[in-house]
């Protein structure tokens, strides 16, 4: 077996066994990456044990674009969502199969809307009130009464896309079905062997799920699998036209059946389906079905889950050749088609993944977090500039012309002058400040230089994302903070920990891959110091997997200013 790190002994090989790509694990992640490096003529031996249930085979196959009690839009919905619903049609269309529905999602809310939400959900969506719900039969009564957003949504038959995928795996590469150990896999003359299955090829991609968890070779990854359970319910009334979501989705499947699911259980991984689910299901079911309903096929699955709840695909650091596409958790339908398209574009033409700078801190098992390093300015710089200068240079560096971009902090207007100056008159600036005078000021500075393209908001930056349209969430280049009170103005006006936290959170989620946030706080005012340490705080909790922090001070006095700078993987 190849360990990390381990010399390897040369062996010369000789075999027609030669495959381009091993991929071991064949569920939506094994399967996506088949069809994209099928599509590009690579032969492929793929490894699963069929008979082995995994999350894959037990999910609803539910693709929506808002989750959780707030209806919030998923992550990176504008680039998964195309992506899956050309990939999917495009293999109904080669297979001549039926493997995609779309369907409107109804989701109860527990409360009366405010206004915040039906601002922001009817980008995607439309609220329908008690009275156009009780129309519908069927819908438990109490479940109506606040109303419901409706949005599009989508169903993958994911059985029925396995299927076609392992028979594609039949008719023209190999399937080998069954368990395969680490130790099976060696690796000489530069390429992976698997002497029991006489196979070799010069890639071998892993997408075994939560299985992962124990893989040597990317022991580093932290994964906290969760398992869930579904059911298959049966009633007469409730129209097959919905997927319902409250608390669960009732996912039609027929004409009267439904999949009820899931439930989250981080403890019992291995414990099947139990009574403990059945009942928490059955319970949510009846809050939202009237009518009588029975259940039957009661599932269970673990969901591979990376710590950060992103997914992952990367290649190893220092084997190469050795890929891994896991993390997909309960969004694998979605973001799968996307996320495989870009790894076999890396696996085949060497393009650069998303999540490359995981590359750099594979193996080192220190970082799990995104924890403070102190760049030293004067040495990545030449000489040692104000950080005011420095957060624009870094800022300058992922702009090009006709970018969105932010300053969540405009007051005398420096900065929001200087993003304008980098967008041009095509792109996009948008500017916030709580108070009057600031946007005043700034105006005045932008009057003179004549920056039509700058939209000034007497808005606190904590709401910044709902005033800022959905179409360029997920592609905004740069946003920059600078933090504590309008210079020559009232010097207790300052920002504060919450707001601006907040901020930045929400900020971030915004933000397109490759764009970077700064954050110059100040430790000397009133409050300043307690504020730069929670920034700092939430910035080390950043998941690695999606954002490198980087700090800059112009020295180890802890009252001088804090430059930190967030990049988006
Ligand atoms: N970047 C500015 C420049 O180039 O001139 C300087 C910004 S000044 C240090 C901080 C600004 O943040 C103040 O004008 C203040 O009014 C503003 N501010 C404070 N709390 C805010 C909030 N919650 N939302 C938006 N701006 C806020």
């Amino acid at each position: 077996m190849l360990s990390p790190g381990k010399n390897l002994v040369v062996k010369r090989i000789v075999s027609n066994n030669q495959y381009d790509a091993i991929i071991i694990g064949c569920g939506i992640a094994g399967a996506t990456l088949s069809w994209h490096l099928h599509s590009r003529g690579y032969r492929l031996l793929v490894v699963d044990d069929r008979s082995v249930p995994n999350a894959s085979k037990a999910a609803a196959g539910i693709m929506s674009p808002m989750t959780g009690k707030r209806h919030t839009t998923v992550w990176r919905w504008q680039d998964f969502w195309p992506e899956a619903l050309s990939f999917y049609q495009q293999l109904e269309s080669t297979t001549q199969s039926s493997l995609l529905r779309l369907i409107p999602q109804l989701r109860f809310l527990t409360h009366n809307p405010t206004e915040e939400m039906l601002n922001r959900t009817q980008v995607l969506g439309a609220f329908v009130d008690n009275e156009a719900l009780s129309m519908r039969s069927g819908i438990n009564h109490e479940m109506q009464r606040h109303g419901a957003i409706e949005i599009p949504s989508a169903i993958l038959n994911v059985s029925k896309f396995l299927d076609v995928t392992f028979d594609m795996l039949n008719n023209s590469h190999r399937l080998h079905c069954g368990q395969l150990p680490y130790e099976a896999i060696d690796c000489a003359d530069d390429q992976f062997v698997i002497e029991q299955l006489d196979a070799y090829s010069k890639h071998l991609v892993f997408c075994e799920g939560a299985k992962a968890a124990n893989n040597p070779w990317f022991d580093w990854i932290k994964f906290e699998p969760v398992r869930g359970e579904s059911m298959q319910v049966r009633t007469q009334e409730l129209p097959a036209t919905y997927v319902y979501q409250q608390g669960i989705a009732l996912v039609p499947t027929g004409a009267d059946t439904f999949i009820a699911g899931a439930t989250y259980d981080w403890e019992n991984l291995d414990s099947g389906p139990t009574a403990a689910g059945a009942t928490q299901l059955r319970e949510k079911i009846a809050r939202l079905v009237a009518e009588p309903f029975t259940v039957s096929k009661h599932r269970s699955g673990v969901r591979p889950v990376v710590k950060g709840r992103r997914p992952v695909s990367l290649k190893h650091a220092s084997v190469k050749g050795l890929w891994l596409f896991n993390g997909l958790a309960s969004r694998g339908c979605l973001q799968a088609p996307f996320l495989a398209k870009q790894l076999a574009a890396a696996i085949c033409d060497g393009e650069t993944l998303d999540s490359s700078r995981l590359d750099n801190s594979a193996g080192d098992k220190t970082r799990a977090k995104n924890t403070k390093q102190l760049v030293d300015i004067e040495s990545k710089h030449g000489r040692e500039p104000r950080l005011t200068t420095l957060a624009q240079d870094i800022v300058r560096s992922v702009i090009t012309p006709g970018d969105i971009v932010i300053d969540a902090t405009a007051g005398n207007g420096n900065d929001t002058c200087f993003l304008a100056g980098c967008t041009g008159a095509d792109g996009k600036v948008f500017a916030f400040d709580v108070q009057r005078l600031a946007l005043q000021r700034t105006a005045k500075r932008l009057s003179d230089m004549q920056h039509e393209q700058v939209e000034l908001l007497l808005h606190d930056h904590a709401k910044a994302v709902n005033l800022i349209p959905a179409t360029y969430h997920g592609k905004v280049a740069a946003v920059m903070f600078n933090l504590g009170y309008l210079p020559g103005s009232d010097q207790n006006k300052t920002t504060l920990p919450s707001s601006t936290c907040r901020a930045i959170s929400s900020l971030l989620s915004i933000l397109r891959p490759g764009g970077i946030c700064t954050i110059l706080c100040y430790r000397g005012h009133p409050g300043g110091a307690e504020e730069t340490s929670k920034v700092e705080e939430q910035l080390a909790a950043l998941p690695v997997t999606d954002f490198l922090v980087e700090t800059y001070a112009a020295n180890k006095d802890e009252k001088t200013p804090l430059l930190l700078s967030v990049t988006k993987h």
